[in-house]
C-alpha cells in the first residue's frame, strides 16, 4: 500500500527562511533532511522586493536571498520535495506526511515551517477580481498595469513596504489605512512619506470594486464621506492567518491557530517542532525564523540518528 514512501530522519513542511536555515543546520550535522513546499522556495520572501533588514546585507532583493539559501540548503544535502501536504498522522513513532500527488513522506522528526496565508478583505465580489485587478502579490503583478493608478489596503510593513517599490512603477499609489495612523515602523512611513506619487488615506475604506472584466475604479469610505477613484491594481496587505490546515488534528495550537512551542522549538508532541511565523511569539521577522531554524536544526542533530 505505501510502494510510494519515502524515507528521512527529517521533514521540514515550508521552506521559507525558517525552514531552509533548519535543513541547512540539520543537513551539515549529517542528518538526511527533506524539505517540502508547493510553491517556490524562499516563502513571503519571494514576494518580498527589497529587504532592509537582514543583517549583512542593507539591501537585498527578495527572489535573490530566497534563492541563496534554497541553494545553500540543497549544497549541504538536503533534499527540495515539490508538492502539497494534505494530511499528517503519526504512527509507530514516526510521521507520515501524505503529499495531494499520492506520495508519503515518512520521517522520525517533523518541523512545521508552513508560515501563514493572506488575509483576505471583505469587501463584495473581491474573488471575483482577483487576477483581474486585484493581487496579492506586488511584485509578481505591478509591472502587468505600468503607469496605472494603484492601491494597497494596510498600515503595517508589509504595506507600506509594498507601496515604496509600486510607486516605481504605478502612476500613482493610495494605501488605505483603516486608523488614524499607522502601524509600520516610524523610518518605512518617512519613507513613505518623501515620495511624491504615494498618498495614505487615513481612516479610511474600500467598500466597492468597479469594472466589468478587470478593476477599473473603487469607492471608498472616509469620514463618513463615500468618495470613487480610479484604480486599476489594488493590493490587500492585511495581515496573515496561521497555514496550518493539513495538522489540524494535533492538539497543539492556541487559540488563534499559532503552535505553541517551548525555546526549543518543541511542541507538545515528541519529534514534532514548529519554527517561523506559525509559531506562537511577539516578533515575526526574517531573521527570527532563521533563528528558529538554527535552534531547532541544531537540537535535532544532538537528538536524532541517521536510520
Ligand atoms: P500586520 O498585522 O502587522 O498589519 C496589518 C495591517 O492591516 C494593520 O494596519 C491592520 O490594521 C490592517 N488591517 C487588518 N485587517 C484589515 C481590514 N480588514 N481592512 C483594512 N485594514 C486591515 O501585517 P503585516 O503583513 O504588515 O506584517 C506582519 C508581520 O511581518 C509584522 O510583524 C511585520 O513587522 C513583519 N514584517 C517583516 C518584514 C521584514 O522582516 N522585512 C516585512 C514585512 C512585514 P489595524 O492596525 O487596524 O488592525
Amino acid at each position: 500500500m505505501k510502494n510510494n514512501l519515502i524515507k528521512f530522519s527529517v521533514a521540514i513542511i515550508g521552506a521559507g527562511p525558517g525552514g531552509l536555515t533548519c535543513a541547512i543546520y540539520a543537513s551539515r550535522a549529517n542528518l538526511d533532511v527533506c524539505f517540502i513546499d508547493k510553491g517556490a522556495p524562499g516563502g513571503k520572501m519571494t514576494k518580498t522586493f527589497t529587504i532592509e533588514n537582514w543583517s549583512g546585507d542593507e539591501e537585498v532583493k527578495g527572489f535573490e536571498l530566497s534563492l541563496r539559501m534554497l541553494n545553500h540548503a540543497k549544497k549541504v544535502g538536503a533534499k527540495h520535495i515539490f508538492g502539497n501536504v494534505i494530511k499528517v498522522r503519526k504512527e509507530n513513532n514516526h510521521f507520515l506526511i501524505y503529499l495531494e500527488d499520492g506520495k508519503i513522506i515518512q520521517s522520525k522528526a517533523l518541523v512545521i515551517a508552513t508560515g501563514m496565508n493572506n488575509k483576505i478583505p471583505d469587501i463584495p465580489k473581491i474573488d471575483y477580481y482577483e487576477n483581474k485587478g486585484v493581487s496579492y502579490c506586488v511584485i509578481c503583478d505591478a509591472s502587468l498595469y505600468k503607469g496605472k493608478p494603484a492601491a494597497i489596503i494596510g498600515g503595517g510593513d508589509s504595506a507600506f513596504e509594498e507601496a515604496i517599490y509600486l510607486s516605481s512603477v504605478a502612476s500613482e499609489v493610495y494605501i488605505f489605512v483603516r486608523k488614524n495612523k499607522p502601524k509600520a515602523e516610524i523610518g518605512l512611513v518617512k519613507e513613505v512619506e518623501n515620495i511624491k506619487n504615494i498618498k495614505v488615506l487615513y481612516q479610511s475604506e474600500i467598500v466597492q470594486l468597479i469594472g466589468e472584466k478587470q478593476l477599473e475604479e473603487i469607492k471608498y469610505k472616509q469620514n463618513g464621506e463615500i468618495k470613487n477613484l480610479k484604480i486599476n491594481h489594488l493590493y490587500p496587505y492585511i495581515g496573515s492567518i496561521p497555514s496550518n490546515e493539513f495538522i489540524k488534528d494535533f492538539p497543539i495550537f492556541d487559540e488563534n491557530g499559532y503552535i505553541l512551542t517551548n525555546e526549543n522549538m518543541e511542541t507538545s508532541i515528541p519529534g514534532l517542532y514548529a519554527i517561523g511565523d506559525i509559531r506562537q511569539k511577539q516578533i515575526r521577522q526574517i531573521v527570527t525564523a532563521a533563528s528558529d531554524g538554527a535552534i531547532c536544526g541544531k537540537l535535532l542533530a544532538n537528538k536524532i540518528k541517521k536510520h
